[in-house]
């Protein structure tokens, strides 16, 4: 048998990304011991039952204690804080990573509080459901998926190789690029689509108060895709919008242009320009198949296999 990627690996975090991590480890035997940690003491109680870490640790310092890597899988707006308590227990060389959908303004608050001896590798997998907590993450959730690694100041080029053997370790595809290139690009691809599911559902939920009409009951396939995405975790994406906030603004910026031209095209009966537009969305669509990134369902490029 071959030694595992690392000796001990901890997981600060067991949500569905912290415990996909966890389950992905045991499963590919990426580690020898792998300990967990979650501020949550429900969630430390239910990962103990569920048993995706050798340990849970009832503190996060006892957690990091002999890890080589540490992987931080909290919400964006608690990493940094993640990252000062175990501060003081990082081992020598240890490499810190994370997983949070916000890259430029998290690295720069985690550099505030990253000890001297320790190295810093900054990733986010393109991998996801709308569920959270521990019982959501399951050991496949990273495989045939990209993960965006956005090194920075902190990331030595050995502890880039190790991040990157480690996702590939975990099935994923790594693809590297800087912090500030990572945020415009998911502000398009995912903060900005999060946003307008949650406007999407949250003005057919008033309509509905107000008309008294039965929007959701007779909702078709859009809109339940919809409902599906704004069903995502509350607190994460509170994070996300906060700590993206340049990146989002600016891409509204240019949606809400682009909706009033589609107004416009409406109010003049416009089909020509309707018709080409559709039809060059229509062509991107068939890209991302062609690139393999669709799924049955509209949920961040997961196939969805929990429970409904
Ligand atoms: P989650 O299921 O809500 O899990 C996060 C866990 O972290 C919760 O149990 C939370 O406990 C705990 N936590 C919060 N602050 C902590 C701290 N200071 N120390 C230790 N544990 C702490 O969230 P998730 O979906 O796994 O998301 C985790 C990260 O992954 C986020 O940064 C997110 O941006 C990123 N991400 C998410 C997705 C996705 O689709 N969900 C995809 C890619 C990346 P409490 O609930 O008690 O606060």
């Amino acid at each position: 048998m071959t030694a595992p990627l690392f000796d001990t690996i901890a997981v600060i975090g067991l949500g569905l990304i912290g415990s996909s991590v966890t389950r992905g480890v045991k499963a590919r035997e990426l580690a020898r011991r792998l300990m967990g940690y979650d501020i949550s003491e429900d969630v430390r109680a239910r990962a103990s039952i569920l048993g995706f870490c050798d340990e849970v640790a009832a503190t996060p310092q006892a957690a990091v204690a002999a890890a080589e890597l540490i992987v931080v899988a909290v919400p964006v707006g608690a990493t940094a804080a993640a990252v000062e308590a175990v501060a003081p227990s990082l081992k020598d060389d240890a490499i810190v990573t994370e997983v949070g959908s916000v890259k430029a303004k998290v690295i720069r608050k985690v550099l505030d509080v990253l000890p001297a001896r320790a190295a810093f590798v900054p990733g986010h997998p393109i991998a996801g459901t709308e569920h959270s907590g521990p019982d959501a993450g399951f050991a496949e959730l990273f495989e045939d998926r990209w993960c965006i690694l956005t090194p920075c100041e902190r990331s030595t080029d050995a502890a880039v190789a190790k991040v990157t053997a480690f996702w590939q370790g975990l099935g994923s595809q790594v693809e590297i690029m800087t912090p500030e290139y990572h945020d415009i690009v998911l502000a398009i691809t995912s903060h900005i689509p999060h946003l307008i599911a949650y406007n999407i559902v949250g003005t057919a939920a008033d309509l509905e108060e107000v008309t008294q009409s039965e929007v959701i009951k007779f909702s078709a396939g859009g809109f339940r895709d919809f409902t599906r995405i704004a069903a995502s975790d509350p607190v994460m994406w509170r994070d996300v919008f906060l700590n993206n906030k340049e990146a989002v603004l600016e891409v509204l910026g240019r949606f809400s242009e682009d909706l009033a031209a589609l107004q416009r095209m409406i109010r003049w009966e416009d089909g020509k320009s309707l018709q080409d537009l559709f039809t060059r969305t229509r062509a991107i669509r068939r890209g991302i198949i062609e690139a393999g990134q669709d799924t049955q369902a509209a949920d961040f490029g997961r196939p969805y296999r929990h429970k409904e």
